[in-house]
């Protein structure tokens, strides 16, 4: 399907873009794995509606920025602030965990659970939504992914294009307003790649506000408002697409760029 969105979202998923507010701010971010110094003051404001591509060299930090942002890593400097609510310790993480969904280059689908099951199951158990409504809801999102016929099948039924689309609609099924992408399509056959990048774009243009690791250069200049060059555990640069692509000012970025243009 070339349109996997219906085109006129429900209610409350419409947001205008760039509305301003600011729902991710990280000051000084810093992250460490024993010895190692992962992030060195990572500062970034994310505004609503924004997307947001963060590319840069392997080991660079785009895994761990991204993995603190939801709390899956803690970080252990700096601080960071979702949607007003300071990720501290650990005693906001559910709040956090219903502002921000996660989508892995592994889908981590739950193979014993059906499509639908995989995406009702949060609202189920976490949300306390009856049966019928998370399943009226999570045929609603396999539309908008474009695989409604497959609700009732396995994960390992499915193609890797499939499982990614699945992935994005059981983290949509909770609601999120930031949604966060590591790499994707990293995992997926070149033809499936297309497929999961229209759910992308669609999805940002309803407004989402999106962070997104990913060397996807088409996607990059279609639909994102900025890109984040990450090297050595911090953001070197902070751009336009078209600024990045045509300019970086970098010399890693440069260096880079030349390597997988
Ligand atoms: P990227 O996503 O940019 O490729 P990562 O954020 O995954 O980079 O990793 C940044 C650095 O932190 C790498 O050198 C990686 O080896 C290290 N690192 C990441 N996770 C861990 C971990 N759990 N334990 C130890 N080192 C880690
Ligand atoms: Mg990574």
């Amino acid at each position: 399907a070339s349109t996997p969105l219906a085109p006129t979202a429900p209610a409350g998923e419409a947001v205008p873009r760039r509305s301003g507010e600011k729902i991710i701010e990280a000051v000084g971010v810093q992250k460490h794995f024993g010895s190692f110094h992962a992030l060195r003051g990572v500062n970034l404001t994310v505004r609503a509606g924004e997307v947001v591509v963060v590319i840069g060299p392997s080991g660079s930090g785009k895994s761990t920025f991204i993995r603190t942002l939801n709390a899956l890593d803690p970080h252990d400097g700096g601080s960071i602030t979702v949607d007003g609510i300071p990720l501290n310790g650990r005693q906001n993480l559910d709040a956090i965990r219903r502002e921000v969904g996660m989508v892995f280059q592994s889908f981590n689908l739950f193979p014993h659970l059906t499509v639908l099951e995989n995406i009702t199951l949060a609202p189920t158990r976490v949300r306390r939504t009856s049966r019928a409504d998370a399943d009226q809801r999570g045929l609603e999102l396999l539309r908008r992914v474009g695989i409604e016929e497959q609700a009732h099948k396995y994960p390992a039924q499915l193609s890797g294009g499939q499982q990614q689309r699945v992935a994005i609609a059981r983290a949509l099924a909770m609601d999120p307003k930031i949604m966060l992408f590591d790499e994707p399509t990293s995992a997926l056959d070149p033809e499936m790649i297309k497929e999961v990048l229209d759910v992308m774009k669609e999805l940002a243009r309803s407004g989402m506000t999106m962070l997104v690791v990913t060397h996807e250069m088409g996607f990059a200049r279609e639909v994102a408002d900025r890109i984040l060059f990450f090297d050595g555990g911090n953001i070197v640069e902070d751009t336009t697409p078209e600024h990045f692509y045509q300019n970086p000012q970098h010399e890693r970025a440069k260096a880079f760029l030349s390597k997988i243009l």
